[in-house]
């Protein structure tokens, strides 16, 4: 529902569900990475040429990826068998000469859009193995197709000295100096770049005669980490020595709780932004659906959403850098906000509360902000070369942190925590976030008990292999 700037980054990041499990949690970041994969990402102004071809390229995307969406779905239904990349690649080589138009912009560019569906189902897959709502891969309009990705260096170029970004079939575009700063900050660390990806956004202009805004993100591999000095290396950690662990327990009214007893809530702003957006859904519901004036406000809520969406971005990002300065190894709760989300009866801390509309809009407000903050911590501390846990979060809010009595009475109020047994008296997110870093510990000690082993990395795939006909086409992921 929510678009977020900037996709998960790094490929090193493991997803939740194929991180390793050590004791109560699963090791998400080991800190271990020589380079990492980092993206730059910036506005260009393409001339009107050069918007052309951008435009008649994410026509041929569309097409190649709903041909490729269309051909799995009949050969699924009719065979009940998968079609491989593999397969799709070698139809690919088979437009040349029936289909250049389509090959205008590299044989390359084709396979990445097909490897874009492939994403969708591997979402798919995962989705339906985890057991959450699946939303199987659907056709795309053209009006709705807006991001070209190229995921090998091939049929594009970027000149960073020089800020020209060269693409195959569209010409050679200037970029602009912020562009240029950010391309030559990550080629200074070592950086190759290595994937592309093109958007372009509504900016105003008529139904037949739209503006866009374009961007684009360029991503390096073999970035070197930037390995900062660790807290105890500072004097101001209190056990001296590596492995001091930073429990943060994330929550609606107290966004983000430390073992280090800060308390940071949520910004001000999130409030006001929900306040907008039910306001202008309001005035929407009124009129004609689909008429001017109600795609009018559809445009603007849409750019309310954008907005609230970038702050966030930025909230989440910086106190995220601030978590991770402080701590050698941080453990976060294993939070699954889609549910939370969908749950009208809360979660642990916010027990029974009716969903209304509006409260409704603010969780999923907060719940991308949350999920954004996890997703920070782990490029941080990938960055940072720190260890990031997600532990389970059974009991974290009832347990006592200083005797471990647990006990759903042991809340008596939402923010308050008073132990039945001990007596310890604390803020419950406080005592939360305690809990969440006796976690982290746990892990800790059985990650070391089993060889500290580092986490499997995905092999860089940025040659395709040659196969010989006989050779076994790899099957999509299932
Ligand atoms: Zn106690």
């Amino acid at each position: 529902m929510l678009s977020v700037p900037g996709e998960m980054l790094g490929i090193v990041i493991l997803s939740r569900e194929r991180a390793p499990r050590y004791g109560l949690g699963r090791l998400v970041v080991d800190g271990l990475d020589a380079a990492v994969c980092r993206k730059a990402r910036f506005a260009f102004d393409p001339s009107p040429g050069q918007e052309r071809g951008l435009l008649a390229l994410l026509a041929a995307c569309c097409e190649v990826y709903n041909a490729g969406l269309q051909e799995r779905r009949e050969a699924w239904r009719r065979a009940n068998k998968s079609v491989s990349l593999f397969d799709q690649f070698t139809q690919i080589k088979g437009l040349r000469g029936l289909r250049d138009d389509v090959l205008a912009w590299g044989i390359q560019r084709s396979v990445g859009r097909c490897g874009g569906w492939m994403q969708a189902f591997a979402g798919f897959y995962r989705r339906v193995k985890a057991g959450r709502a699946p939303g199987y891969p659907r056709f795309r309009s053209r009006r709705r197709f807006h991001t070209a990705s190229w995921d090998e260096p091939t049929s594009w170029k970027v000149n960073i000295d020089r800020r020209l970004l060269r693409i195959q079939g569209v010409g050679t575009i200037r970029l602009p100096k912020s562009a240029g700063r950010q391309l030559a900050r990550l080629a200074d660390r070592g950086g190759v770049p290595v994937t592309l990806s093109v958007t372009r956004r509504r900016a105003g202009g008529t139904s037949e005669h739209p503006k866009w805004v374009w961007r684009a993100s360029v991503g390096f591999k073999d970035v070197t980490p930037l390995r900062a000095a660790s807290p105890s290396d500072l004097g101001n950690g209190r056990e001296s020595g590596a492995g001091r662990v930073v429990g943060a327990d994330r929550g609606v009214a107290v966004a983000l709780a430390t073992s280090e007893g800060q308390l940071h809530v949520m910004p001000g702003w999130m409030g006001q932004a929900r306040e907008t957006i039910a306001a202008l859904q309001r005035r929407q519901a009124r009129k004609v659906k689909f008429s001017r004036s109600w795609r009018a406000l559809a445009r603007r809520i849409a750019r309310e959403y954008r907005k609230v969406a970038q702050r966030t971005d930025n909230w989440a990002r910086e106190t995220a850098r601030q978590l991770v300065a402080q701590a050698e190894v941080v453990a976060l709760e294993n939070l699954d906000l889609a549910s939370m989300t969908r749950s009208a009866k809360g979660t642990i801390d916010n027990p029974g509360r009716n969903v209304a509309a509006k409260s409704g809009l603010n969780r999923a407000l907060q719940d991308v902000a949350l999920g954004r903050l996890a997703t920070w911590v782990c490029v941080k501390a990938e960055e940072a070369g720190r260890r990031a846990w997600l532990v389970d979060l059974a009991h974290t809010s009832q347990r006592c942190a200083r005797c471990g009595h647990i006990d759903p009475n042991n809340r008596p109020a939402r923010d308050v925590f008073v132990c039945q047994r001990c007596g310890h008296t604390a803020h419950a997110d406080l005592n939360a976030a305690a809990n969440i870093a006796d976690r982290g510990r746990a892990c800790e000690t059985a990650w070391h008990q089993a060889g500290s082993p580092p986490l499997p990395r995905p092999s860089p795939r940025l040659r395709r292999r040659r196969r010989t006909e006989t050779a076994r086409p790899r099957l999509a992921p299932a």
